[in-house]
């Protein structure tokens, strides 16, 4: 059967057997009379805005969505499962014990411990509490706190049993020579507490933090793990004297070291800059590639910051997406150009060759002619010329028609050639975008307001910019919902919008706050569009459930000085704004 005789045979069916023809219906029985499996699509997009709305606070969280996200791209279902079963398997690996947890950690504290005051084990205790914001990270780092605590007294108590423990850590648990406790002047007690844990905490340090920022200097993290060891080690005044050398030695490199990483970090960033500064040249007419720079170049002229980093990824990674399909779509268009391009030529072939056909026999006509002897032979020969020539004319009509069709297809590709490249320079831009209202966001702003501020200053041109807040929009959200308000938000954009002019600018400036750039306008016609633009909104109310909303806004307009910058003009606007408010909202005052 073919697939139309397996269509009409499905209706048929479905009308036979009484079944509702819904589309699941109709496919499923579609399959079964064709015996084909039934494949269901890939949910990619609702996958993605799942995703999209997953939390990322924590590294494991992030991780987890990246897992989940690169599944998702490669459409894997099994990527799925396995990113779904790892986060069960986690979640189900261990119980956290809390009670016994506690309690061990209240047995630990109070334990006496020579290495070990209970005011630091508070101390310690605190830290994690003050630094762990989730529940599960809480668990973890004090379960790892009491083995720390624990494998300290496990020392002690092997030592104390005479059990051979290795030298450094013997020493690490004799206390201090009593030279040393002479020269601090303190009991023998507390000169011991102090500065073992001073020594300890300097080897945690040299372990962790700097051997950490040292990954990339070997010879360098050596000798940190070294002074570690002996920090650790350090049992008289000599030692420690001896370590304090070493360790000034140390911390004089270290300086070096961490200078020359900064210098490399700078350097670096600068590389970034100037690679992108040259791409930047290179693609200045493709317009697609400039909103990607733009965003890559604001995040390295800021100090980094991984939610930042994640959240610049998250955007470009659907400007791409988005980019790939219409790139996709647009070969399409070109291979239909080429496509249409090579018939053209087949068709001209064609042509010149039935053409040469035709010389050919009208050359032999005219030999024929003039050997012709009576009428009769000319009368055949010329038939022969009469029907040759409808031939060509025929086929010649025939090619001028083709060709005009296929001009018209040429310009339909090359239409919506245009059309996808528009739409390619409108997907780099989203980042430019307020996602909820679709106007500008700041960065947009920013963009459009450095444009036109040097528009003006170059043609003398009068330029304002308004700053509008919405009246009570607290109240709004607190009684429609907080879904009424972001619908509200975008109502106020699509309305003002439309009552600006093309040439103006209108960008969401911050939560319920709008700007809108008026170029070549004097203050009072700015402050008069304004006004119509109130007008506006109370002619197209807002609709929430069917029920009219008016929607109010104050705004304060300012013209721009000679010698002002723009955001110093947004902010005189802001302060009239602020008067207006006061002077009881819904009005427009200028600056
Ligand atoms: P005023 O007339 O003095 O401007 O009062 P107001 O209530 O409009 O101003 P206020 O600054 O007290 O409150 C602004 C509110 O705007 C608070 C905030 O929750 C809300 N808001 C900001 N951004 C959004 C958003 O994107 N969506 C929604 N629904 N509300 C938002
Ligand atoms: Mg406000
Ligand atoms: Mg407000």
């Amino acid at each position: 059967m073919n697939p139309s005789e397996t269509a009409r045979e499905t209706l048929k069916r479905l009308s036979l057997q009484r079944i509702l023809p819904t589309p699941d219906n109709y496919r499923a029985l579609y399959n079964e009379i064709a015996g084909t499996a039934i494949t269901e699509d890939f949910p990619e997009k609702s996958l993605k805005a799942l995703v999209a709305s997953l939390p990322r606070n924590t590294p494991e969280q992030l991780r987890f969505v990246r897992q989940i996200e690169s599944a998702v791209s490669d459409k894997k279902w099994a990527g799925l499962n396995t990113a779904l079963t790892d986060l069960l398997n986690k979640t189900a690996a261990e119980p956290p014990n809390w009670s016994a947890l506690i309690h061990d950690l209240l047995t630990r504290l109070e334990a006496r411990q020579a290495d070990l005051t209970p005011a630091r084990k508070r101390e310690a205790l605190e830290h994690v509490l003050a630094a762990s914001p989730t529940p599960d990270l809480l668990y973890t780092r004090l379960a790892g706190l009491l083995k720390t605590w624990s494998q300290s007294a496990g020392q002690e108590s092997s030592l104390a049993a005479g059990v051979p423990a290795d030298a450094a850590d013997a020493s690490a648990a004799v206390p201090p020579a009593p030279t040393f406790t002479k020269t601090t002047g303190q009991s023998a007690d507390s000169a011991k507490g102090s500065s073992g844990e001073l020594l300890d905490l300097l080897a945690q340090l040299l372990e962790s933090a700097i051997s950490t920022v040292l990954a990339d200097n070997a010879e360098l993290g050596a000798e940190a793990t070294r002074l570690a060891a002996a920090a650790r080690a350090a049992g008289n005044a000599d030692d420690i004297a001896a370590f304090i050398a070493n360790l000034k030695r140390f911390s004089y490199r270290l300086n070096f070291a961490v200078e020359d990483q900064a210098e490399l970090k700078s350097g670096l960033l600068h590389l970034l800059h100037l690679i992108i500064d040259n791409i930047n040249e290179l693609v200045l007419d493709d317009q697609s590639l400039q909103g990607q720079i733009a965003v890559v170049l604001e995040l390295v002229s800021q100090p980094l910051n991984l939610r930042r980093l994640d959240d610049v990824e998250r955007r470009m990674k659907d400007v791409i997406y988005k980019q790939s399909a219409l790139k996709k779509s647009l070969l399409n268009a070109r291979d239909q150009i080429k496509q249409m391009l090579a018939s053209f030529i087949d068709r001209l072939a064609d042509l010149s060759e039935s053409t040469g056909d035709y010389h050919d026999k009208i050359e032999r006509c005219a030999e024929q002619i003039s050997q012709a002897h009576d009428i009769a032979d000319l009368s055949a020969v010329l038939e022969d010329v009469m029907r040759e020539t409808r031939l060509i004319q025929l086929n010649a009509q025939r090619s001028r028609d083709e060709l005009m069709q296929m001009r018209g297809k040429v310009g339909a590709a090359e239409r919506e050639i245009e059309r996808l490249q528009d739409e390619l320079a409108n997907a780099s831009q989203m980042v430019r975008h307020d996602p909820l209202t679709g106007v500008l966001n700041r960065k947009g702003m920013d963009d459009a307001l450095d444009t036109e501020v040097g528009r003006a200053r170059r043609h003398h041109g009068k330029l304002c910019l308004a700053l509008l807040d919405i009246d009570n929009f607290k109240k709004l959200n607190d009684t429609l919902g907080h879904a009424a308000g972001d619908a509200a938000l975008v109502h106020l954009a699509k309305v003002v919008r439309e009552a600006i002019r093309p040439e103006d600018t209108l960008a969401r400036y911050g939560g319920e706050e709008f700007v809108v750039v008026l170029p070549d306008t004097p203050l009072e016609a700015a402050v008069g569009a304004m006004v119509r633009v109130q007008r506006e909104l109370t002619k197209h109310f807002f609709l929430h459930n069917n029920d009219r909303v008016l929607i109010t806004f104050s705004c304060g307009v300012a013209e721009l000085g000679a010698d002002e910058e723009g955001m110093a003009a947004i902010q005189r606007a802001d302060g009239a704004m602020y008067l207006a408010k006061r002077a009881g909202k819904n009005r427009v005052l200028a600056a």
